[in-house]
Order: structure tokens, then C-alpha cells, then sequence
């Protein structure tokens, strides 16, 4: 239904700005199981935002670990093989913070995730037993990626970059748009926000959901040139007897993370990195996830929402509570 009033608000508002003056130059388009957005405030042409989105289009047929067809989804089928350049980079990427963050965040949670579905009509638990087998069998240490083959450790461990896809496509559209002229611009990519330079010669504003109240923002970040991601236990989730069940899982458990935190934003050069660290984050609660940051990227700016609503921000984040 979310989905749907944002697709009806998005289609008004591209109407509307076709009626009226040429900037900013906007596309919208529906992939990755959400809505992306891309708005040109200086550089490139409304082909070159369309352009971008298929980017999107294309990269959900390489990187979709429930879409069959889809590469990732093949591989996690034929039990590894050899990796389009694409998809090696990101299990790369995801391998490499996965172990950096002790598994916090984790690619190789697929047997988990897939038992889980978030988006059904009549949500319900996964079945306990196939929870507690799938458990065990999964994680980055069952994974093992050459120079352009994977191998996995069992017949259970399945990939999931559903915690990073969005960043790393995101990273792939900027590039592309930057090439093409763009010099100032803001990608949409659900929870994954891109910033490419100044907006005005200032800074972009960026709000921050309220995840104790999603019609309401808790803020808003003052940025330019960076990457913004958030993960958010409201972003996707079913309620059964009064409990909520949200779509960020600890491996440990196989169960949602329960750390405390409602959400984490953090803001990177790369979007990639951003969107495995906010999901990192999330799992491993405040007090980790700050010792975390510390200690491998030092000076990164981060927004804590914690589950009684109140706001951590690390030093010198721009970012203004409403
Ligand atoms: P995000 O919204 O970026 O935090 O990513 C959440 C998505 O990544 C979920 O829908 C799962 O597909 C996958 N996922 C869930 N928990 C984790 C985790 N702890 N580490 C890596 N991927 C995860
Ligand atoms: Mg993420």
C-alpha cells in the first residue's frame, strides 16, 4: 500500500515537473523492490537520468538473490561458479566488511533471510527447526571467492547482498552520471540516498524518518558529495501477536536484531560502504557499533535513533533533530 501511494505521489510529481521548468530534471522507476529516484539539479539530460535507472533495472537481474534468473540467484543454486566482474566486486566488498564487523553484517546469512518474508499478505514465522538447522551452516566463513569463482563451505550457506545492493548500485549510477556531465544531483535509492556535489552552491537537505513514527521525520542531515544510509527496523516488517518482526537479522540468532536501535544512518564516500554500515550498525547495537566505527573508520558521522526515540549523533555529524 506504501508502495503504491509512493508511486502514484512519484508519477504526480514527474508530471507536474514536466509542465513546468526544466530543472530539476527528474526520473523515477520502480526496481529492487522499492522506489528509486533520480534528480538532476545541474549536468546531463533526462536521458541521462533514464539512463541511470536502468543501471538499477540491470543491476536487479545481477545481484537479486530471490529473483529467478537473476545471477546471484543462480549461483546460490549451482552452489558457486564462476562471477560476472559485478558480482565478484560486491561479494568482494561484502565479504571484506562482513568480517570487519564479526559478522554483524553478513553476506552469507541467505539460508536465514529466505526463510523470512517480510512483504506476504499473511506474515508468520519461519519454521523454528529450519531456523535453528539453517543457523549453524551459515555465514561469511562458509564462503570462499577467487579471483572470479566462488566456493561454498556447505550445501546449506546461501548469499544475501540484499544489506549492500542498493549501496553498490547506487555507486555505479553516480559514476555513470558524473561521466555524463552531472554535477549536481540526488539519487533515491529506498533508505540509500547519493549525493553528487552542491545543491544551489550549498548544502543538499536530507531527512531522516522518524522509525518510531514514519509519517514524521526525526531530522534532517546538511550535506553535499557523500553518501547517506539508513536501516531502519521500520523499513520492512510484519506484526504477529503484538510483536514486531523487522527485515535486519542477527546471524546469531537468526532472529531480528534486537539491539536497542530503531534505526542508524551513516554517511560515507561510498555508498557501498554506507549501506553495509548501517546495517552493521543496527545489529550490533550503540555501544558496539560506536567501538566498531572507532576503530575502522575513525571521524565517520552517524545517527543513532534509539527505540525510546532519543538521538545519537557522533562529533561534527550535521545533523539538526527536528
Ligand atoms: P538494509 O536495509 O540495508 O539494512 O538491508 C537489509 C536486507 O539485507 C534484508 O532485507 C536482508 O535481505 C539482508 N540482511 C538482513 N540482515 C542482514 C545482516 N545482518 N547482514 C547482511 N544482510 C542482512
Ligand atoms: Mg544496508
Amino acid at each position: 500500500m506504501k508502495q503504491k501511494i509512493a508511486i502514484v505521489l512519484a508519477l504526480l510529481l514527474a508530471l507536474l515537473q514536466t509542465g513546468c521548468s526544466q530543472r530539476p530534471i527528474a526520473a523515477q522507476s520502480f526496481a529492487l523492490d522499492t522506489l528509486l529516484s533520480v534528480t538532476l539539479y545541474e549536468g546531463g539530460s533526462m536521458e541521462i537520468a533514464q539512463e541511470a535507472l536502468t543501471i538499477a533495472d540491470e543491476s536487479e537481474r545481477v545481484f537479486s538473490a530471490r529473483r529467478e534468473g537473476a545471477e546471484l540467484y543462480a549461483v546460490n543454486e549451482a552452489r558457486g561458479g564462476e562471477l560476472s566482474a559485478s558480482l565478484c566486486r560486491a561479494i568482494e566488498k561484502g565479504l571484506f566488511i562482513a568480517e570487519q564487523s564479526g559478522g554483524a553484517f553478513d553476506i552469507g546469512l541467505g539460508a536465514i533471510s529466505s526463510l523470512w518474508n517480510f512483504s506476504g499478505e499473511s506474515p508468520s514465522l519461519p519454521d523454528e527447526g529450519a531456523l535453528a538447522d539453517a543457523v549453524p551452516l551459515s555465514g561469511y566463513e562458509q564462503i570462499s571467492l577467487g579471483s572470479n569463482t566462488l566456493a561454498f563451505a556447505n550445501d546449506a550457506v546461501q548469499i544475501d547482498l540484499g544489506a549492500i545492493a542498493k549501496g553498490f548500485i547506487g555507486d555505479q549510477m553516480k559514476a555513470y552520471l558524473i561521466e555524463n556531465g552531472v554535477s549536481s544531483a540526488l539519487l533515491n535509492l529506498g533508505g540509500n540516498i547519493v549525493l553528487i556535489g552542491q545543491k544551489d552552491g550549498g548544502d543538499f537537505a536530507v531527512g531522516i524518518e522518524n522509525p518510531n513514527n514514519t509519517s514524521k521525520v526525526a531530522g534532517a542531515l546538511f550535506a553535499s558529495d557523500i553518501c547517506i544510509s539508513t536501516s531502519s527496523g521500520a523499513q520492512r516488517y510484519f506484526e504477529l501477536d503484538g510483536k514486531r518482526y523487522h527485515h535486519i537479522i542477527d546471524r546469531e540468532t537468526g532472529y531480528p536484531a534486537d539491539s536497542g536501535l530503531a534505526s542508524v544512518t551513516i554517511l560515507h564516500k561510498e555508498a557501498a560502504v554506507a549501506d553495509a554500515l548501517s546495517t552493521a550498525c543496527f545489529v550490533l547495537g550503540e555501544e558496539r557499533a560506536l567501538a566498531f566505527l572507532n576503530e575502522h573508520y575513525p571521524g565517520i558521522h552517524a545517527v543513532f535513533i534509539r527505540s525510546d526515540g532519543s538521538v545519537f549523533a557522533t562529533d561534527g555529524t550535521p545533523f539538526k533533530q527536528e
